[in-house]
């Protein structure tokens, strides 16, 4: 015999105190990007590998070595989402909605998979919430967006939250800037980290990212991507930081901002938190104008992000969770009588109210102090005498008629 079977390394369980709080998360970026008219949006949790390829593409780090792939059975190759965009966007494309008014607003609660090194803040399957808004290249649609982040961040209490800022411009003068990166990072090959010179055919613009010392000394006189930025790309960026400022939403702009996915364009952004380790990454994201193009659709604008949930939840004081209300726990004295005790649970749960009966042969005395311990408000007692109810907090009891125990725990709210 082996031992026991566990969870996959960089996955864990969740439940309990963790479940509840995760609830409260979920419900409260429910109600604020509800309130702002994104409606919920579920995609399976594996796609076409393809749509990943184009989409996010095949040079990020994403492609190359973090997707879970498989063969469907039929020798077409599936991976487990490892983002949430490129699927909305199939999703635009696959139902037409570019006939509905633009922009058209979804949001999410899912669970992502890259194949990472496990650690604090970095799992294999991992939780976002992401918001995407398709259909319209307006300003006011990435400066809301971004808004929106800072708004659910502040709402949860994340701690020490900084939102850096850029943009990227057009593809065309991302191309030629690009160009112009490769000449300067090939006349400085010298002081650069053997993983940046490998990579300045593939992605040079990745550089930026690098914590090698020689690296970001090279690093720090290398030409700018928000120097050369058409004046329209220019204009539209100056528009999105003047309506958050409007907005009195704090930001800084930073000139090296990179993102891991390709498929940015214009304005792109991060919120990390000083009160993370190294993972500081809490949620970022931008402009994608180019990506429904990519991956089949007709050209269409598009703005969205993802935050991660785990992130959230460590940056974030504990979520305050209630216990669970339990109005009534139902008691049996012997097995004859439990058919009485289902009765009644099942009619008190049907008439509004919570309820639990013993499932576990517990003596009565065991089942007055589960009910105890599960925070029941009455109790009902199915004994030899007949039928008693128990108000646990008066710690009074008598008999009653069954058929009135649930006019005596009143009427739910
Ligand atoms: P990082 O730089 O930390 O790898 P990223 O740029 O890969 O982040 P995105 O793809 O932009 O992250 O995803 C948005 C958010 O999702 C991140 O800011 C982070 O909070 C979270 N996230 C990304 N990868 C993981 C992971 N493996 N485990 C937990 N959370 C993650
Ligand atoms: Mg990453």
């Amino acid at each position: 015999m082996s031992g026991a079977i566990q969870a996959p390394r960089g996955t864990y369980d969740v439940f309990g105190d963790q479940a509840r709080a995760r609830v409260a998360v979920e419900q409260q970026a429910r109600q604020l990007l509800e309130a702002a008219g994104y409606e919920r949006i579920e995609t399976p949790a594996f796609e076409a590998t393809d749509l990943f390829a184009r989409g996010v593409g095949a040079a990020t780090d994403i492609v190359q070595k973090e997707m879970f792939s498989f063969d469907d059975g039929g020798g077409r190759s599936m991976t487990l989402r490892p983002e949430g965009t490129a699927p909305v966007c199939r999703s635009y494309v696959e139902h037409g909605m570019h006939k509905r008014p633009q922009p058209v607003k979804h949001w999410y609660f899912s669970s992502f998979f890259r194949h990472e090194a496990p650690q604090a803040g970095r799992y294999r399957q991992f939780w976002q919430i992401g918001a995407e808004a398709i259909g319209s290249d307006d300003p006011a649609v990435d400066a809301e967006s971004i808004l929106l982040l800072a708004e659910l961040l502040e709402s949860l209490g994340v701690r020490e939250v900084r939102l850096r800022i850029g943009s990227l411009g057009a593809p065309a003068t991302r191309a030629e800037y690009r160009a112009k990166l490769q000449d300067y990072l090939r006349a400085h090959e010298g002081g650069l980290s053997e993983e940046v010179r490998s990579r300045i055919e593939l992605n040079p613009l990745r550089a930026f990212d690098s914590s090698h010392p020689g690296t970001r000394t090279v690093m720090e006189k290398a030409p700018r991507l928000l120097d050369s930025l058409a004046a329209e790309d220019r204009a539209h960026f100056d528009e999105v930081l003047g309506m958050l400022q409007a907005a009195g939403v704090t930001y800084e702009i930073d000139t090296t901002l990179v993102r891991g996915l390709d498929y940015y364009t214009r304005t792109v952004f991060e919120f990390s938190s000083d009160a993370l380790g190294a993972q500081s990454g809490v949620g970022g994201g931008g402009r994608y104008d180019g990506l429904i193009e990519q991956i089949g659709g007709a050209p269409t604008p598009g703005m969205g992000w993802a935050a991660g949930v785990e992130r959230i939840m460590l940056a974030a004081p504990p979520m305050p969770v209630a216990a669970p209300a339990l109005d009534l726990y139902v008691a049996y004295a012997k097995p004859e009588l439990r058919g009485q005790a289902f009765k009644l649970t099942a009619d008190a749960r049907k008439s509004g109210h919570s309820a639990q009966v013993e499932l576990a042969g517990r003596s009565l005395k065991g089942q007055l102090k589960a009910a105890g311990r599960a925070g029941a408000r009455y109790v009902a007692i199915f004994g030899d005498e007949g039928t008693a109810l128990k108000d646990m907090e008066s710690g009074e009891q008598r008999l009653v008629d069954p058929a009135a125990v649930l006019h005596h725990i009143g009427h739910p709210l």
